[in-house]
């Protein structure tokens, strides 16, 4: 394997440039180039490649977001879409392939390894923890954190004004970001689309509280499980109390990435470039029990990821 392309694709998050460091540098420590594709499969059709070398990736482990930019391509889900693509890949003599992204880019991928045969290596990257066959995915610590910063933000408010809150997050279809800040921030309920709740159990909880002290409630939603004005307007009408709402929206994914992500970003970065330099494709790198681990796509693309439901009892436990 001489040259490699990397790219990032689907939503942004934070380590995705510390992961594209890490492509980059040990591709260069074996001998491999790289050619950097920007704003994803678009920029792949567009041909908006560059050869990247170690001072591309200067100074960038500390930044959130992705140097690559990234973008949705609708023309990569058409054929004529990726056979402009692999032109690209023959003008610029790309041998292997590193996508950066979430489930939807893992398809794109795989589709585009079986018409071209080119060797393809995922990596998980989005906010929302939703991809199977790793533990965690880059972005997603970074995310949490941000959920528990804006907790303890309101948390202030909310004792002050002896208020209920209820804070909206992404996910996607996913609970795990709402379940890990739920549980790290202290959230007195956690609605995640796994498990089926209802808003009368919850105002119960909140009056009982009430009765017991507590001078706030804060409720966290996950987008997949709820609306969170939708949650507020019922928590008011059920209850009476004065029920504000906020939703997190963009603050969650940007930022300084965590250490955590930054280092499995940069295991992950480094295990890709090395199955593709061992005559691997088709497959994603993930962490499984502190593993950098490599599962087929077949295994990771449209499967469900299960939440752990220990976790999501301990907060109830934890919450009363
Ligand atoms: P994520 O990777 O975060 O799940 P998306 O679902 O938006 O984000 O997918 C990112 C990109 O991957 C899409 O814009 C598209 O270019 C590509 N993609 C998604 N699904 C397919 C598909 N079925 N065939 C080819 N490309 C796809």
């Amino acid at each position: 394997m001489q040259r490699i392309g990397v790219l990032t694709s689907g939503g942004d998050a934070s380590g995705m440039n510390s992961c594209i460091r890490a492509v980059v540098r040990k591709a260069i420590y074996h001998g491999i180039e790289v050619i950097g594709i920007k704003r994803g499969y678009s920029g792949f059709i567009e041909a908006e490649m560059y050869p990247m070398n170690l001072g591309s990736v200067a100074d960038i482990i500390h930044r959130g977001g992705t140097i690559l930019h990234t973008a949705r391509s609708e023309r990569f889900k058409t054929k004529e879409g990726r056979a402009l693509a692999m032109e690209n890949v023959q003008r610029f003599g790309i041998q292997g392939l590193v996508v950066i992204g979430g489930d939807g880019s893992f398809t794109g991928a795989s589709i585009f390894h079986q018409e071209y045969g080119i060797p393809v290596i995922c990596v998980p990257g989005t906010i929302d923890n939703d991809i199977a066959g790793t533990d965690y995915t880059i972005g997603f610590d970074t995310a949490v954190n941000n959920v528990v910063d804006a907790i303890n933000k309101i948390r202030d408010t909310a004792t002050s004004h002896e208020r209920t809150f209820v804070i909206e997050v992404m996910g996607r279809g996913s609970g795990n970001i709402a379940l890990a800040a739920g549980l790290a921030g202290g959230a007195e309920s956690i609605l995640i689309p796994e498990i089926p709740f209802n808003v009368q159990d919850i105002c119960h909880k909140l009056l009982s509280g009430l009765k017991r002290g507590k001078l706030h409630s804060i409720i966290l939603v996950a987008e997949g499980a709820a609306s969170g004005l939708e949650i507020g307007k019922q928590i008011k009408e059920l209850t009476g109390l004065d029920t504000k709402v906020t939703i997190l929206g963009h603050l969650q994914r940007g930022g300084i990435p965590t250490a955590f992500d930054r280092t499995l970003a940069a295991r992950l970065g480094a295990k890709a470039v090395e199955l593709l330099k061992d005559g691997e494709t088709n497959k994603m790198v993930g962490i499984k029990s502190g593993e950098i681990v490599a599962t087929d796509l077949t295994e990771v693309i449209g499967q469900p990821k299960s939440i752990d439901k220990e976790m999501y009892e301990l907060a109830k436990i934890l919450s009363i």
